[in-house]
């Protein structure tokens, strides 16, 4: 009887001790993990997106309450207001007008208190949203995780149903532009604008659950070179040759010389066509503010190695006048000729203008992606092709090499 009390003591200590051991594993294993993440997120960047500008006034509305902070020294000015029937802010020059208040502070944070977005102008932001007063009109910013912000960008450069390839390349390219700008424009109010100055920005509102997918699946990564993260430009079609990044902005960087597309040809603009009547082309140019009384002829001049026009000349009687032909499209309007890669021909009252691809030209070629991934290309072969000899890093060793961290 004693032995067997004993056996019966003995099981439950190897019991206490064994469940003791699965319990203390668990609590390392979360430890470990919880470690891990908190240095994850040391490494995110928060982008300050600019969602609004030069406004008379914003329409703002939450479904739960926002504190509202004065961005210069950071004091509460108001707790858990209510702003679930939209509120209107309105700029003036002795302050912002909030709900009934006057406030003279040069600007003001919005922080939702809870999971839920802010709407501003009706479209959602995740993160929070500063409003800020430059004279009588107001500016919105929008400061959002780079993770976050990228989920609102990728549906607005491609459609969300492109093969995932070509959304991850994407991913990876966008990630890669939004940090070069947050590293270039440090001390301006902003670091992004959200059309395509900068890159395309729909904020909650336009998530896609591919494209946020994609985001996720990239998490981090981006396109270095030299030690630096790469401002890994891109546009819609190059029409059959990127072009290089020093023929337009004077950089010069070996991934951005200019390369080989044979694969755009999906586009709706790989090849486009536009009438423009002599007498809309006289006007706009003077709009634009040209002096140029009457056309009598327009012609191209030299182009680059991808076909691009750095000139185009316009004759008002006898002489011959040049126009840099990115002012000329900005002119005429960039939705009617659509690259520098144009061609021009005279008919009694109007020119047509035909040419290959839309956008600048510089970096990857989204149609191109798309042409590729649809061949079965991966994401970081299609980036090895418009970015030759630039390479795909973690944002967070990146940023420890340089001794960021
Ligand atoms: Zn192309």
């Amino acid at each position: 009887m004693t032995r067997h009390i004993h056996k019966n003591s003995y099981v439950k200590k190897v019991v206490l001790i064994f469940i003791l051991a699965i319990a203390g594993f668990i609590a390392l294993v979360t430890l470990l993990s919880s470690i891990r993440s908190f240095r994850a997120e040391k490494y995110l960047f928060t982008v300050r997106v600019r969602v609004a500008h030069d406004a008379d006034k914003l329409r703002l509305f939450a479904k739960g309450p926002c504190d509202i902070e004065d961005i210069e020294n950071g004091r509460v000015l108001a707790r858990d207001v209510d702003l679930a029937s939209a509120v209107e802010i309105t700029g003036r020059a002795e302050g912002i007008r909030f709900k009934d208040c006057v406030l003279t502070s040069a600007g003001v944070r919005i922080i939702p208190k809870g999971k839920f977005d802010i709407a501003l102008n009706d479209i959602f932001y995740r993160g929070v949203i500063d409003v800020i007063r430059v004279g009588g009109t107001l500016d919105a910013i929008n400061r959002v995780g780079l993770e976050d912000y990228l989920k609102g960008v990728i549906p607005r450069e491609v459609n969300y149903l492109w093969p995932a390839e070509a959304l991850k390349a994407q991913a990876i390219a966008s990630r890669s532009f939004a940090v070069s700008q947050v590293e270039r424009r440090g001390k301006s109010d902003y670091d992004l604008r959200a059309s395509t100055f900068s890159q395309a920005y729909g904020g909650r509102s336009a998530e896609r659950l591919r494209t946020s997918k994609a985001v996720g699946a990239t998490r981090g990564k981006v396109l270095a070179y030299a030690g630096k993260v790469l401002p890994a430009y891109f546009h819609s079609c190059c029409g059959g040759r990127t072009q290089s990044a020093s023929n337009l902005w004077g950089e010069l960087l070996p991934p951005l010389e200019g390369v080989e597309c044979r694969r755009c040809g999906w586009s709706p603009y790989f090849r486009w066509q536009a009438r423009v009547s002599t007498k809309v082309i006289k006007k706009r140019l003077n709009d634009a503010g040209y002096d140029i009384p009457r056309i009598d002829d327009i012609k191209t001049g030299v182009r680059d190695k991808s076909g691009r026009l750095d000139y185009i000349s316009v004759r008002p009687g006898g002489k011959w006048f040049d126009i840099k032909c990115d002012d000329f499209i900005r002119a005429i309007g960039p939705r009617v000729l659509r690259s520098t890669n144009l061609r021009v021909k005279k008919y009694p009252f109007f020119y047509r203008f035909s040419g290959y691809g839309w956008g600048h030209g510089v970096g990857m070629c989204q149609w191109g992606a798309f042409g590729l991934a649809i061949r079965w290309r991966k994401a970081d072969s299609i980036l090895n092709h418009y970015y030759p000899g630039a390479e795909i890093v973690d944002l967070k060793e990146n940023n420890e090499r340089r001794g960021f961290l």
